[in-house]
């Protein structure tokens, strides 16, 4: 029986972590699940997957959990350090969906232990990305992707040579606002920016593609999980989200990833990783698709993908102020005090003023400097406004 944990158990990843695991019970041990607010969902799946343990984010929701639990032999337990101790327990495998930077820490923790860690949390490579991968070279533990991309491209890679690789190509759907002219951009609602075309996702993520954060994020973390250079990697916007990433080589070929876009795909691939099962996922038809579209992204619109290059020219704590921006911007977006566009221009702006004060690619990568960058990151956020207003 494999021992596995699920971070972020209650989210979308994590839901759809959870139902390939209630598929096969007899094959999973459940160490740990874990949630946030979401008390009675989180008990719920600790109860149906016998787990040892499920901790909340959150200390104001453990009375909840506790009595949730209260009789079924699943501990309960709350908060940051919690969480930690949940990643040191004895696990093969451990799922890290929980949202934000918030995600960092038990990966770490779970890596430390040289648990192999499928890995959806893209904010743990952006942001310190160069001391993931150490961690899990000193403690021979293995990092799988869980990006759809980042998946499609590990799975292209298989076999190859990195040094054969001329460059990698990622997709974006273009998300909810694709077609948009920029002044229609400039009046989105949080509504407009949640309905994704293809994907069933959380609404933060959601958002993020509607704006092509996610897919700057995503630029990093390839640059960062696959150790290519920036100039290699390019997007691709293709509606159809069928196509999930390309790996050129230096012959010419390209490597293509087709699959329906279901998360489970990626996900079922870690979590049966290096061999191949059956996914409850749909079969591609491709002549009922008819035809597959590919557009060059428009930085005019999208100036996330430009912040992202220079984000990973800039190196150092960059990407860490590079997050922490992005994930205040999307919170005051949401709460309706800044525009859709204000989103890039806020991160822009932090990033800049960070650089020129104290040189974010000076500042060499350690735990405590990029939580560091990331509060100073939050805290200029929470002051922005834009210079005409
Ligand atoms: P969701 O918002 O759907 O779920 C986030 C999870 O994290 C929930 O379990 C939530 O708990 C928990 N959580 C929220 N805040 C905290 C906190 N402060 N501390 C600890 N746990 C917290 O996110 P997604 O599943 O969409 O995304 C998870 C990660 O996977 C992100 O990094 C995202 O970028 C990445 N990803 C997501 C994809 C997708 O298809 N959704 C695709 C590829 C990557 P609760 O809900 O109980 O409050």
């Amino acid at each position: 029986m494999r021992k596995v944990s699920i971070f972020g158990a209650t989210g979308s990843i994590g839901e759809s972590t959870y139902d390939l695991i209630a598929r096969a019970p007899d094959a999973y041990h459940v160490v740990a699940l874990s949630g946030g607010r979401n008390i009675a969902r989180l008990a719920e799946q600790a109860i149906a997957l016998k787990a040892e343990l499920a901790v909340t984010a959150f200390d104001d929701c453990l009375p909840d959990l506790r009595e949730a639990l209260a009789g079924t032999g699943v501990e309960a337990a709350a908060g940051p350090e919690a969480l930690n101790e949940a990643a040191d327990r004895d696990a093969d495998w451990v799922m890290s969906a929980i949202i934000g930077a918030a995600g960092l820490a038990p990966g770490f923790h779970a890596l430390s232990k040289g648990t192999t860690l499928a890995l959806a949390n893209k904010e743990s490579l952006v942001t310190a990305g160069p001391l993931l991968l150490a961690e899990a070279r000193a403690h021979g533990a293995t990092i799988l992707p869980v990006d759809s991309e980042h998946s499609a491209v590990f799975q292209a890679l298989t076999g190859e040579e990195l040094s054969a690789v001329e460059r990698v190509i990622i997709t974006a759907s273009g998300g909810a606002l694709r077609d948009w002219p920029l002044e229609r951009m400039a009046q989105a609602t949080v509504r407009d920016a949640s309905s994704h075309p293809n994907w069933a996702m959380g609404q933060r993520i959601t958002i993020d593609s509607a704006s092509m954060f996610n897919k700057a994020m995503e630029v990093i973390e390839t640059k960062e999980f696959f150790g290519v250079s920036a100039s290699m990697i390019e997007v691709l916007v293709h509606p159809e989200s069928i196509v999930h990433a390309l790996v050129g080589f230096k012959d010419g070929a390209l490597m293509a990833h087709l699959g329906a876009p279901d998360m489970r795909h990626a996900i079922g691939y870690a979590l049966n990783w290096p061999v191949r099962r059956d996914l409850p996922v749909a079969r591609l038809d491709l002549a009922a698709l008819g035809r597959l579209t590919f557009n060059a992204p428009d930085e005019t619109r999208f100036p996330a993908l430009r912040i992202a290059r220079e984000v990973m020219a800039m190196g150092g704590t960059a990407g860490a102020a590079f997050n922490a921006a992005k994930e205040a911007a999307l919170d005051r977006f949401i709460a309706g005090e800044i525009g859709f566009l204000d989103m890039s221009a806020l991160v822009e702006d932090v990033i800049s003023e960070m650089s020129s004060r104290q040189g974010l690619g000076n500042v060499a990568i350690s735990l405590d400097n990029v939580m560091q960058t990331d509060a100073e990151a939050r805290a200029l956020s929470v002051g922005w406004a834009r210079a005409s207003n």
